[in-house]
């Protein structure tokens, strides 16, 4: 396997010479490359007009979604790129077709936005939400699960990584029980795209949504959704426009038949084409190298922090990714992140709200969130580690 050029990625990214950058599952910093397409974007729009920037680039902004067809191991007519991946999320949940009494079934680490529109498909279609407990690594428990179906089911809704803790759900297998079961599979891999490799036909989901700005290093208001191309009919999007439909009479309108049916016209397209750009460095370096990378450093972290008296880390599962939750004793979530921004270490903190299930059945109100990328390094983990220890100290 090839390994990554620490110094080169470092070289690539002009925010590691500012700052120690522990926030990617927050924003991480774009690459030049990325900024370079964007930044080149958007004078092209200013020096020729919108327009005709978008038609001199048609080519370039076809093969973003080449590109993240290439990334998830799909067509690329599988793939809607939109403004983020709630966005995404909700473009395909509310396409879905809920008869009252229907069931989904979702995950204790499931994301607050996710969680708010299943309450409101239960409030407006009688739809019943059922929670899939934890197995005793704290990740989805697949027999839970498997006892769980009956033909009530109408979707199975997960997120593979959370946003507020390191836990990697094993999306693979409860792809292959909803396969057998013959329903829906819906993936939030919001935090784990662009930090693992991940192929839809593996994981066996018939729906992902990701976004740009995260492990990905594309720019912000960026995100996209996979839907399999057996399903992409049978899910009329919830909002239509005339990129989504053609007008084709007076009274009748066409649906798109790919998955652009879930997008709309208007778009930033300089941010569209530094999604591929992201896409495409992420590519270059290979996702099992940068997973690697990823799961090591976010390894040692949690090593170095547990070793420090008074800091507790939270994160849950048998497989932990690159963000490492934890909380100091005595001093709030949101002290410590601006302490440690005071020290140019960027974190971001994790509020009880993101992920309701899971914080309040361990009590837990706000986590500090600390997540690394492959372009971190032991001595930035290091330094990190010392100054949590001086905050600490008082
Ligand atoms: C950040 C996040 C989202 C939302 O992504 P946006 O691009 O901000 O819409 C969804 N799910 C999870 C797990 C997240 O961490």
């Amino acid at each position: 396997m090839q390994t990554i050029d620490i110094q080169r990625v470092r070289k690539d990214t002009p925010g590691c010479e500012q700052v120690v950058h522990l926030n990617n599952a927050g924003a991480s910093l774009m690459p030049r490359q990325v900024l370079d397409e964007v930044v080149g974007f958007l004078n092209l729009e200013a020096l020729t007009g919108g327009y005709e920037a978008a038609e001199q680039r048609e080519a370039q902004i076809a093969r973003v979604y080449e590109s993240i067809a290439a990334l998830l191991g799909c067509g690329a007519d599988e793939i809607a790129v939109v403004e983020n991946a709630t966005r995404a999320w909700d473009m395909a949940f509310y396409a879905v077709p809920f008869q009252p009494g229907d069931r989904i079934l979702t995950a204790m680490a499931e994301y607050g936005s996710n969680y708010i529109a299943f309450l409101q498909v239960a409030r407006q279609k009688g739809v019943r939400i059922d929670v899939i407990p934890n197995d005793e690594a704290g990740q989805v428990s697949v027999e839970a699960l498997k006892g769980m179906l009956d033909e009530r089911v109408r979707l199975i809704a997960i997120t593979h990584v959370p946003t507020n803790g390191g836990l990697v759900n094993p999306a693979a297998e409860i792809g292959k029980i909803a396969r057998d079961a013959n329903i829906l599979y819906l993936l939030d891999a919001c935090q784990s795209v662009g930090q693992m490799p991940i192929d839809v036909q593996t994981t066996g989901c018939d729906i992902l949504s990701g976004t740009g700005r995260k492990y990905l290093r594309g720019p912000r208001g960026t995100g996209f959704l996979y839907v399999r191309r057996d399903w992409i009919e049978r899910l009329e999007p919830p909002l239509l426009d005339l990129h989504a439909a053609v007008w084709t009479a007076r009274d009748e309108y066409v649906v798109r038949k790919d998955a652009r049916r879930f997008e709309n016209w208007e778009t930033n397209y300089a941010g569209k084409v530094g999604l591929g750009a992201a896409v495409d460095y992420a590519l270059s370096l290979g996702l099992d190298p940068i997973w690697e990378r990823v799961s090591s450093l976010g390894a040692y972290m949690r090593s170095c922090l547990g070793a420090i008296p008074g800091g507790t880390l939270h994160d849950l599962g048998r497989v932990k990714c690159g963000i490492v939750s934890f909380t100091v004793a005595g001093i709030d979530a949101e002290t410590v992140r601006k302490r440690l921004l005071e020290h140019k270490i960027n974190v971001s903190t994790s509020p009880v709200e993101s992920t309701r299930l899971d914080m309040d059945e361990r009590g837990l109100t706000r986590l500090v969130r600390a997540s690394v990328h492959y372009f971190n390094t032991g001595q930035e983990i290091d330094h990190f580690c010392r100054v949590v220890e001086q905050i600490l100290a008082g």
